[in-house]
């Protein structure tokens, strides 16, 4: 039988591809076809670590005769057990996308345009090392920046190094620090973050946090609500969920509170107020490990009984009274009370506010007394790394609270801002600029500074698989592999109660002409003159091996192994058994590539609240000191101001929607798309509206009531309106979203990245007004009131 691309995958049993398109969706190279036709057809198994979001899931890849055809999840892998979301599955979408870059291209038309021609890698080493090099050479390394999307992986780290050993400051990864960090360094001083363990609270109340459909691991979370929800009958666990829309969060919980957009701060010290009237808090933690309970006027009993009486917040909220009371006094009757805060929160102006403010819920009811509930992370045992691996530029937390070193940025900026910084003179002129990992001109809400700002820097290179809406004001684009092609390590999942390296690597060698930008990097640096590690890697393989030797050396932990009793395995660790016996580094070193990775199956320790620093509660003055800070970076950003920040913090931004026809709009994430980057792969569009049944598209959530007031039904289109264009969407008539918002799906609408992504759909993000966070300078999703009208054919 003479074999075409068509029925050799269906040869293979790949399922899952979109119906009639399987020949257009994979481009399987020309000799692999070729292989299988002559080929013996075996079966074997690779393990790596899912790339497609930063929650290190272990997968193990099916091919027939080498050919990768299917992904799946990786049993002894202890994040996913197994299993993997719908990103996990598509991944080979990924590797065999028809529009891959194949060589590196460099501009041929002005910035902005899509026009390209195609250049050797010699020629495009040649072009940067050039750069780089005239750089150093005149003393003007701050010239130099990179740009980074955050994987949660060692490249991230390996790619700050590379920027420090250059002589620069200049690296700024996307996204870093988030609110959950940003909230807890408020509350704490301290950072990382406590992990907490979901199986040891009796009550769990999810401000906006959706484990299930999002970060920190998804997968993960879904199986341990299965769990917890098998042994409810047992375990009497409530699980209560309070957002704007119900999604898969609220559809798990025990019971759904509707709530206004933006509020769920005042919500969370609505119940502080009422637990406090009560006198149902832990008095001893708050005595002896919390600050600014008992100061007098300005105190956070102050603040709460001053501005948050049930009635008020009920009007803020929209929350009825007696249910912020009976909410304050089940948490506080319960024996291991869990507060979180998170998802569409942490995207609303009152973002910082309310992660703090549910932090103190916790601190008031005894959650931190609660035993094994917060734990401690353990640092990974790297050993000494021969750089710093985060510096001062990076956004990340300096020892300093206000400043980072040697800057006089605050500590907590974003990347988000840079364009903005740029303009208010905290950033130099760069030279060059890299990119990787990361679309900011599609994220972001605010397109036009970023197109300025790097249609003014003379070299941007971009490493990419796909020429994404960023590509068009670069000046070289480099292709880069997938996480299917290429070695890396995907680092402890933040939250989670146990440490895990996830191990990448390659499943097949890469495409012809495509390269990992960890090498690339590696010869750069080489070409430019510069000695990135001692031990000199030739590759950026050698490198991760490198990084593995502390570890072995540590005796910690152990690389995955099939599933036994953990306190089985906890008493024979505690007799100084190991699972395997790795006597030599290279032992453990092929263990690992045979597993998948290492964990720590013990635990992290529970949180000792003697050596931390003291909980520092919310205060009026602790929020204006706040706001000083982040008006250092406003440059004329749209934020709140005022005499009364408070008001100005908790009152302006909740804009109710009176008028008939208005909305708040309420961009959303799905499982199928996380990051905007699924639309790249047609099975995730195929099935990212299976709920709502549309295809290939997004559409907008609208409540019955108001739909009925439209006239509208199910199906019907609508355009939606902002003061920063429109959009046509078909409405779904749903009781899952409260009256006041209009819920559109994110990941929609790219410009480029590809025919699966390209112009399909429109991205809401791009409707937004260019609003902040006050407190933490984060842009807002959940700000922008949009008008609705119906689209008569
Ligand atoms: S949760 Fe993230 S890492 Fe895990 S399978 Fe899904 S996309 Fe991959």
């Amino acid at each position: 039988m003479k074999i075409t691309r068509r029925n050799f995958l269906q040869m293979l049993g790949i399922t899952g591809v979109a119906a009639g398109g399987i020949s257009q969706v994979w481009a399987i190279p020309d000799q692999w076809v070729e292989k299988l036709q002559y080929g013996p057809r075996i079966e074997t198994w690779k393990v790596s670590t899912c790339g497609q979001c930063p929650a290190g899931c272990g997968i193990r890849v099916r091919l027939i005769d080498e050919i990768p055809v299917r992904i799946f999840g990786n049993p002894i892998a202890p994040v996913n057990s197994g299993f993997t979301c719908p990103m996990g599955e598509a991944g080979l979408e990924l590797l065999y996308h028809p529009d891959r870059i194949r060589q590196p291209m460099r501009r041929k038309g002005k910035k902005g345009e899509s026009s390209w021609e195609p250049i050797s890698w010699k020629e495009a080493f040649g072009q940067m090392s050039q750069g780089l090099q005239g750089l150093v050479k005149k003393k003007q390394a701050d010239r130099f920046g990179f740009f980074f999307g955050d994987r949660n992986t060692l490249l991230t780290h390996f790619a700050g190094d590379f920027v420090t050993r250059m002589g620069s400051t200049n690296f700024f990864p996307w996204r870093a620090p988030g609110i959950n960090e940003l909230g807890f360094w408020q509350a704490f001083g301290e950072y990382p973050p406590l992990a907490f363990d979901l199986e040891k609270t009796d009550y769990l109340l999810t401000f906006g946090t959706n484990l299930l459909e999002g970060p920190p691991s998804p997968v993960y979370f879904n199986r341990l609500y299965g769990k917890l929800k098998e042994s409810r009958p047992r375990t009497g666990l409530k699980v209560v969920h309070v957002d704007a829309r119900m999604s898969q969060a609220g559809k798990n919980a025990t019971e759904w509170i509707q709530v206004r957009p933006g509020s769920l701060g005042a919500l969370a010290l609505g119940m502080a107020y009422v637990i406090l009237r009560d006198k149902n808090f832990d008095d001893d933690f708050i005595t002896r490990y919390s600050q600014d309970f008992r100061g007098g006027k300005e105190d956070f009993p102050n603040l709460v009984s001053r501005y948050y009486p049930p009635d008020k917040v009920s009007a803020i909220t929209g929350v009825p009274p007696e249910t912020v009371l009976r909410l304050a006094r089940e948490f506080s009757a319960a024996k291991a009370p869990l507060a979180l805060s998170g998802g569409v929160s942490d995207r609303s102006e009152t973002a910082l506010f309310t992660q703090w403010a549910v932090a103190s819920l916790n601190a008031l009811s005894g959650s931190f007394s609660a035993k094994g509930l917060w734990r401690e992370p353990v640092p990974l045992p790297w050993g000494p790394t021969p750089v710093p691996s985060v510096n001062a530029r990076t956004g990340a937390f300096s020892l300093k609270p206000q400043l980072a070193p040697e800057s006089d940025l605050p500590a907590h900026w974003t990347s988000e801002e840079l364009p903005h910084l740029r303009s208010a003179g905290k950033l130099p002129d760069l030279s060059m600029l890299m990119i990787a990992q990361v679309d900011p001109l599609y994220l972001t809400t605010d397109r036009k500074p970023w197109q300025e700002w790097l249609s003014r820097i003379p070299q941007v290179v971009q490493f990419a698989t796909l020429i994404d809406d960023t590509s068009p004001y670069a000046d070289l684009v480099l292709p880069t592999t997938t996480y299917l092609e290429q070695w890396d390590m995907a680092l402890p999942v933040p939250n989670l109660p146990f440490s895990q390296l996830g191990l990448q690597q390659p499943i097949v060698p890469p495409l012809n002409g495509i390269r990992p930008i960890g090498d690339v990097l590696l010869q750069l640096a080489t070409e430019t003159g510069v000695t990135l590690l001692p031990e000199k890697p030739k590759s950026y393989s050698g490198y991760i091996e490198t990084r593995m030797k502390p570890i072995f050396a540590s005796g910690k932990g152990t690389p995955y192994f099939e599933a036994v009793s953990l306190q089985f395995l906890g008493e024979m660790r505690k007799r100084g058994w190991q699972v395997y016996s790795y006597p030599a580094f290279a032992d453990f070193w092929r263990l690992l590539q045979e597993k998948g990775g290492w964990w720590d199956p013990g635990e992290y320790p529970e949180a000792e609240w003697k050596k931390r620093k003291k909980f520092a509660f919310p205060t009026v003055a602790r929020f204006e000191a706040l706001l000083k800070e982040r008006a250092l970076l406003s440059h004329g950003r749209e934020t709140q101001k005022g005499d009364t920040p408070l008001h100005a913090l908790l009152e302006a931004p909740i804009r109710k929607t009176e008028i008939a026809d208005s909305f708040l709009l309420s961009p959303f994430t799905t499982l199928m798309n996380m990051t905007g980057e699924g639309a790249s792969q047609p099975l995730l569009q195929e099935i990212s509206g299976l709920i709502p049944r549309v295809y290939w598209g997004p559409w907008a959530e609208m409540h019955p009531e108001r739909a009925k007031r439209l006239s509208l039904k199910d199906g019907d289109l609508i355009r939606v309106v902002s003061r920063r264009g429109s959009v046509t969407l078909p409405v779904k008539v749903v009781p899952t979203v409260s009256s006041e918002i209009l819920g559109v799906p994110f990941g929609y609408g790219h410009k480029e990245s590809g025919r699966y992504a390209k112009n399909i759909g429109t991205n809401p993000v791009a409707l937004i007004d260019p609003l902040v966070d006050p407190l933490s300078g984060r842009a807002s999703w959940q700000s922008t009131q949009v008008r609705v009208e119906k689209v008569t054919k």
